[in-house]
């Protein structure tokens, strides 16, 4: 189902900002998710979901957890990053591709927010608390970076690089305790904007 634009106009806004500083062309329609799990999430035609109780839990009175979301997802797009993909790349071997691709949309969506690191912060924090009571946590152990993490690298760093992704594996690897199973795969290159 589609999101309604007179209900919230503001996500309507954001992509057409979005697609502004990257020049992106394509139209992004945004719907609900079906089902419970994924606060959001791109499809395979390229469009973004976003589930329905998060948007309305957070758009009234913390709109910036929802917009920092938002602009996660639409990285995910502008670097071709869909679901079949993603899904395929999620095991355990992908894990250090599936890592580094979700702190790019982490770092590169936040600069793509307009919001400061302190607002960026506070909206990890919502996010953190909202997962831990609602779901379970998405959390660096099982593959994806911590909320704790994106704090770190968000307040660190402007843009992604790949120096950027290997600082994340060195910590993922020395963390988890888990060997990189041969040549560390590079993932494709990051697009600017
Ligand atoms: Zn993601």
């Amino acid at each position: 189902m589609k999101i309604p634009k007179l209900k919230y106009p503001e996500l309507y806004q954001w992509i057409t900002e979005f697609k502004e500083k990257t020049k992106f062309k394509r139209k992004i329609n945004l719907k609900y998710t079906n089902g419970k799990g994924v606060l959001g999430r791109v499809t395979v035609f390229g469009n973004i979901e976003l589930e329905k109780g998060f948007i309305k839990h957070f758009m009234s009175l913390q709109p910036n957890v929802v917009k920092f979301i938002l602009a996660h997802e639409f990285i995910h797009i502008f670097q071709e990053e869909l679901v079949s993909l993603h899904q395929i790349l999620n095991s355990k071997s992908h894990r250090s591709v599936v890592l580094r691709h979700e702190m790019r949309a982490n770092i590169n969506g936040a600069a793509l927010t307009g919001l400061t690191n302190e607002e960026i912060r506070e909206a990890q924090i919502q996010l953190w608390l909202y997962e831990g009571h609602k779901r379970k946590q998405l959390n660096y152990k099982s593959g994806y970076p911590s909320r704790m993490q994106i704090i770190k690298f968000v307040s660190k760093y402007n843009r992604y690089s790949d120096d950027v992704g290997y600082e994340l594996l060195n910590d993922y690897y020395e963390v988890s305790g888990e060997v990189p199973s041969g040549q560390i795969k590079s993932i494709k290159p990051t697009k600017f904007f």
